[in-house]
């Protein structure tokens, strides 16, 4: 009989962090780490930025070089989980073995949002969360001249940035009224519009896609419901994500818009724990408009709630409670975002856009709740400081370019 040690399914962002964490805390027990994607561990947001330009490879993206499991006695399953085993504890996988755990970690991440109209299933239209999406796309970059991208989001334009730069002829198509419209101010919205136009790219905004024209089961063409047809050698879809929850809803853990957890990142079974873009968990950066939870989708979020819960499980309890960041390179543009900003927060701008280095402050009853920085990194390092406390800025301080920011940090 194998031990049954702690069990990290999905071998992303967040199950990495969380095997390498449980090590570094001291956790000596036996470590699988289980995830249905090829290859090691590695990292998704260059995907649609240097590993697109070519300009890093598999090497530079991998999270750790293959040493460094054997070294760290982490098991690397490469396998598709089917089930969870709650009351034998063991999670079951395709090849129906079944791993015995002590302690699950649910790390199951997210994936891409169907576009749901007719022809989605043309040859030509791609999805990018995967190396092997972005491989597939990285091909098609080196060949076709015209690309529609569905969806003004962050991986929709980042790779519009890309393709724009080799040269590609590009339209994006975004449902809303503006850009970005789910993550930043309307003023950020505007200033990221004109930036993408001014590379050249065709914006449309308020394009409702209806669907996918083709010829010879090859996509040739996006709809929109004003009965324009763009024409496309090939599609990017860049409409969202949604949550991995399957798994944990079919054993009966609570799910609504991810996996919930409590402050300290355990589900409602005391051997199951959650992180990263699946999970939904109580946060004070939460809107306050009668929500408590949220779900984020970056980075530092699944990284940081590894490390927590590897604290936790190896005995230093501590809520989870970091502010929430998360950062987007567009051509020569560097967006950072701190905090969250619910769309009714009032923006208030520090800096001129038009030298491409600003900050836009939010805030919410004169209390601040984000800040959105282009080329401005330490804008967005001391917006970190400020919102970890209590921050006493005024929104004419924030405005005020020869007010020290630094001033308010506690001596
Ligand atoms: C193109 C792109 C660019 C991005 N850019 C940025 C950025 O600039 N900044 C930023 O902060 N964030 C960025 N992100 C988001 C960031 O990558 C994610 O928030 C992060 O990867 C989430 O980590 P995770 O561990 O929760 O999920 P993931 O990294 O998605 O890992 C989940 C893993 O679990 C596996 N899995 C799920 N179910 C099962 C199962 N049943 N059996 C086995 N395996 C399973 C999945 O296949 C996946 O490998 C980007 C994402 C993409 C796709």
């Amino acid at each position: 009989m194998s031990e049954a040690g702690i069990v990290i399914l999905g071998a992303g962002q967040g199950g990495f962090q969380a095997a390498a964490s449980l090590r570094d805390c001291g956790y000596a027990g036996r470590l699988v780490l289980v995830g249905d994607e090829p290859g090691l561990p590695y990292q998704r947001p260059p995907l649609s930025k240097a590993y697109m330009k070519s300009e890093a490879g598999i090497e530079q993206i991998e999270l750790r070089a293959g040493a460094f499991y054997a070294d760290h006695r982490i098991e690397l399953v490469n396998a598709r989980a089917t089930a969870i085993d709650r009351p034998g504890q063991r999670l079951l996988l395709e090849d129906g073995t079944a791993l015995p755990y002590a302690h699950l970690i649910l790390a199951t991440g997210a994936r891409n949002r169907p576009l749901p109209v007719p022809g989605h299933d043309l040859a030509g239209v791609y999805y990018l969360r995967t190396l092997a999406d972005a491989d597939a796309l990285k091909g098609k970059l080196a060949v076709a001249r015209r690309v529609v991208v569905i969806g003004a989001g962050f991986i929709g334009l980042e790779f519009a940035a890309v393709a724009r730069a080799l040269g590609h002829e590009v339209t994006v198509l975004e449902g809303a009224g503006r850009v970005l419209a789910r993550a930043v101010s309307p003023e950020m919205s505007a200033f990221f519009a004109h930036a993408h136009a001014a590379m050249g790219t065709k914006l449309v905004l308020g394009a409702g896609v209806v669907g996918l024209e083709g010829e010879g089961g090859h996509v040739t063409g996006v709809a929109t419901g004003d009965g324009t047809v763009h024409p496309a050698d090939f599609v990017l879809v860049g409409i969202g994500v949604v949550p991995n929850v399957e798994l944990a809803a079919a054993a009966g853990l609570e799910v609504a818009n991810g996996i919930v957890v409590d402050a300290h990142l355990a589900t409602m079974d005391p051997a199951i724990s959650a992180l990263g873009d699946a999970v939904a968990y109580p946060s004070r950066f939460a809107a306050k408009d009668g929500t408590t939870h949220v779900r984020l989708e970056s980075v530092q979020n699944a990284a940081d709630q590894a490390r927590s819960l590897a604290h936790r499980l190896t005995g230093r309890v501590s809520p989870f409670d970091a502010v929430p960041w998360f950062w987007s390179d567009q051509a020569d543009l560097k967006l950072q975002m701190v905090g969250l900003a619910a769309a009714t927060d009032s923006a208030v701008l520090r800096g001129d856009p038009a030298s491409r280095r600003f900050s836009v402050f939010r805030f919410r009853d004169g209390v601040l709740t984000a800040i959105e920085s282009v080329n401005r990194p330490a804008d967005h390092m001391l917006g970190r400081r400020l919102l970890a406390g209590t921050p006493a800025i005024t929104p004419a301080q924030a405005a005020d370019e020869s007010f020290e920011l630094k001033s308010l940090l506690a001596k």
